[in-house]
């Protein structure tokens, strides 16, 4: 199937809240959708609990006007028309799932919550997804969800059992014909790659009052560890874009940002990956995540 519901090449991304899949996937996304990938993002919930950055807009946030979800539906479009990307939507519909606090906030346990959601009831949700778009490549976020956040922890969890019911014959047949991914990945950054941006950052001049650190950024690991490596350079600008969308959130001077902790962090435009279901040619780090894959 080649038309254009149904591209050669299939990616899904799974990512907790609006604005983690521009920082996280930017450049990966923009280029793949360039390319003519069909590239379908499950946002899992509407990041409402979010701090908000322009002083104008702060009455958006949860314990003000709690109306941040609705704004963050539109900065979100916003960003995936920067990146190209058509196909994006809110795992079981905008507001199924509400934003979790930091680990140990007392909104985690509130009734519809993410991170209270049974993984099973949130995953047959992606299950629909997958059946449906059947993509060859999936990438989500490792056990921790990068950096210990409860709401991209349960994405993760959502995502690797969305996948294993999936492929499962057995599993809510009404949901579609079972179907298999035939690579995983996890995001990663590597400690040297981000040591080498954080210099960068140091060298220029910016206006962010601090410097965030290495360990703080999701997802870093030892070079080491990475298989695969998508150079997104010629996508830099439109995954900054995208990032800048996030103004709520984000806020983005040159090649650097800062989220509301306000710690200046570069632009990643080279993203990297651990495949970790899937099979990998021996010897270098891949440079295409279909590699190998069958349409
Ligand atoms: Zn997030």
């Amino acid at each position: 199937m080649t038309d254009q519901d149904h591209p050669a090449r299939r990616l899904l991304l799974v990512h907790a809240h609006p604005d983690d899949e521009s920082i996280n996937n930017g450049a990966t996304m923009a280029k793949y959708a360039a390319e003519g990938a069909r590239v379908t993002l499950v946002t899992c919930t509407l990041g409402e609990e979010g701090e908000v950055i322009p002083p104008a807009l702060a009455h958006l946030a949860a314990d003000r006007d709690d109306t941040l979800g609705a704004h963050r539906v539109a900065e979100l479009a916003a960003a995936m028309k920067e990146l190209g990307v058509t196909d994006h939507r809110f795992l079981g519909g905008p507001g199924r799932f509400r934003d979790s606090g930091m680990m140990g906030a007392p909104q985690n346990h509130r009734e519809g919550a993410f991170w209270a959601a049974p993984v099973d009831e949130a995953a047959a949700y992606l299950v629909e997804v997958i059946r449906s778009v059947r993509p060859q490549v999936l990438i989500t976020y490792d056990p921790d969800g990068g950096y210990g956040h409860p709401d991209h922890i349960q994405a993760h969890r959502v995502a690797m059992r969305a996948a294993d019911l999936a492929a499962d014959a057995s599993f809510r047949e009404d949901l579609g014909a079972p179907h298999t991914i035939a690579k995983i990945y996890w995001n990663r950054v590597p400690r040297g790659y981000a040591e080498d941006g954080f210099a960068r950052l140091r060298a220029a001049r910016v206006s962010f009052p601090a410097t965030g650190a290495v360990d703080d950024i999701p997802g870093v690991v030892d070079d080491a560890v990475i298989t695969t490596e998508i150079d997104g350079t010629a996508y830099a600008a439109a995954k900054t874009a995208a990032m800048r969308a996030h103004a709520t959130q984000i806020a983005v001077e040159g090649d650097f940002f800062a989220l509301s902790n306000n710690l200046g962090q570069p632009v990643l435009t080279t993203e990297y990956y651990e495949l970790v279901r899937g099979e990998r040619a021996a010897g270098s780090r891949e440079t295409d995540l279909f590699a190998g894959v069958t349409p």
